[in-house]
C-alpha cells in the first residue's frame, strides 16, 4: 500500500487512475485547481472521505502534510481547444507545475511520476513514433505552448533524476478517451459523440484524412500503472496502435450511436499533426502490456455515460 499524490486528479485520466489506485488499496490525496477537470469525477470519493483534496493550482508552490510514497504529476490542460484559451496556465503547469512537483517527491523521497505526452513528436516524420524519435515541433505555433512546456518537463524530470538521484517515470499519452472526459473537452471524440448523440453534424476539420490511434481511459490507466510500478525510467509510449483517419472515426461514432447525421467540414487548425500512432513495442516488452478494448467498445461505454450526462 503506497500514499500516492495525483494532481489532475478530477479530469479524464486522473480520475480514471483514482479510481484504480483505490481498488488496489492505495492512499491517494488528489491536487486539483478543477481547471478543466469535473468535481463530478471526485465528489463521491471525497464526500465518504475515501480520498483526501486539495484544492490547488499547482503552479505554485504547495506541501503535503505526512509522508508520500508517489508523485503523480498528471495536470495539464490538454484539449487543443485549451491551447487557444489557457496558452499560459500550459506553460505553467508543464514549466512551474513540474518544478513543484520535482520538488515534492525529492523532499518525501518518493517515486515520481511524469504524464507526457505523444505531442512532444510534434507533426511526427517518423511514423509510428517510438521513444528515440526527437520529433518534429514549431515552438512558436499554437500548439508550441503544450508541447514545449510537456518537452520542458520531461527535460527537467530527467535533471530531477541525474542531478538529484529522484526516481522517475514518464509515460508518453497517446489520444486517450473515455466516459469521464468534459462533455464540452473539445477534442474529437468527445465532439463527434456528443454531436451524434444530439442529432447535429459531425464537425471534421481539414479533410479529414489525418490520422490518430485513439485508447480507452481503462487500458491507458493499466499501462501507466505498469510502468509506475516497474523499474523503467526513460520515457514510455502507452497508446493504442489502431490508427485511423477521422472520416473513418466519424463513420464509426455513427455507427455506434446509430445516429444518421451529416458531416460538416471545418478548417484545419494550424499545425495539427497529419499522422499519429505510437509504436508500443517497448511497453509490450518491458510490461507485457498492450491495449485490449477495441474502438467500438471504448467509444459505446463512452457514448452510454454520455447520453445519460445529456439526458438524451
Ligand atoms: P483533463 O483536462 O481531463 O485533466 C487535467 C486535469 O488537470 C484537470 O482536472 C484540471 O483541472 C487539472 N489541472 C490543470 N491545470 C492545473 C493546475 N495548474 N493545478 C492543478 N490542477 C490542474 O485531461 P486528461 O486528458 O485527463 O489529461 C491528463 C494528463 O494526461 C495531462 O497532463 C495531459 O497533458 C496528459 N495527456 C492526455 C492525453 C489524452 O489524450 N487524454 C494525451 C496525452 C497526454
Ligand atoms: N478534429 C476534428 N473535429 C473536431 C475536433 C477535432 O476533425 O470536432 C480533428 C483535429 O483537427 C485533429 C484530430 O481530430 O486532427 C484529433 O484532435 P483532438 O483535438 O482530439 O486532439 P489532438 O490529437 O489534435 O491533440
Amino acid at each position: 500500500m503506497a500514499r500516492v499524490v495525483v494532481t489532475g486528479g478530477a479530469g479524464l485520466i486522473g480520475s480514471t487512475l483514482i479510481g484504480r489506485l483505490l481498488e488496489r488499496g492505495d492512499e491517494v490525496v488528489c491536487v486539483d485547481n478543477l481547471i478543466t477537470g469535473s468535481w463530478d469525477n471526485i465528489s463521491a470519493w471525497v464526500d465518504a472521505g475515501e480520498i483526501e483534496f486539495v484544492r490547488h493550482d499547482v503552479s505554485t508552490p504547495f506541501e503535503i502534510d505526512g509522508p508520500v510514497d508517489r508523485v503523480m504529476h498528471l495536470a495539464s490542460p490538454a484539449s487543443p481547444k485549451d491551447f487557444a484559451e489557457l496558452p499560459i496556465q500550459i506553460m505553467k503547469v508543464g514549466g512551474l507545475g513540474s518544478h513543484n512537483t520535482l520538488g515534492l517527491a525529492r523532499a518525501k523521497g518518493a517515486r515520481f511520476f511524469l504524464a507526457s505526452t505523444s505531442e512532444v513528436y510534434g507533426d511526427p516524420l517518423v511514423h509510428p513514433q517510438p521513444e528515440t524519435y526527437w520529433g518534429n515541433v514549431n515552438p512558436i505555433g499554437p500548439r508550441g505552448v503544450y508541447d514545449e512546456a510537456k518537452r520542458f518537463a520531461e527535460a527537467m524530470t530527467m535533471a530531477y533524476h541525474r542531478f538529484h538521484g529522484v526516481d522517475v517515470r514518464i509515460v508518453r499519452i497517446f489520444n486517450t478517451y473515455g466516459p469521464a472526459m468534459r462533455l464540452e473537452d473539445g477534442r474529437v471524440v468527445s465532439n463527434f459523440l456528443v454531436q451524434a448523440l444530439q442529432g447535429r453534424p459531425l464537425t471534421i476539420y481539414g479533410e479529414g484524412t489525418q490520422t490518430r490511434s485513439f485508447c480507452f481511459v481503462d487500458d491507458e490507466v493499466e499501462g501507466i500503472l505498469r510502468l509506475l510500478d516497474s523499474d523503467h525510467v526513460g520515457p514510455m509510449n502507452i497508446g493504442n496502435p489502431n490508427e485511423f483517419t477521422m472520416l473513418e472515426l466519424a463513420e464509426v461514432v455513427k455507427e455506434v450511436v446509430n445516429a444518421e447525421v451529416e458531416i460538416v467540414f471545418e478548417p484545419l487548425p494550424v499545425d495539427d499533426p497529419a499522422q499519429r500512432r505510437p509504436d508500443i513495442t517497448l511497453a509490450r516488452e518491458v510490461l507485457g502490456w498492450e491495449p485490449t478494448i477495441e474502438l467500438r467498445e471504448g467509444l459505446a461505454r463512452t457514448a452510454e455515460v454520455f447520453a445519460r450526462r445529456l439526458g438524451v
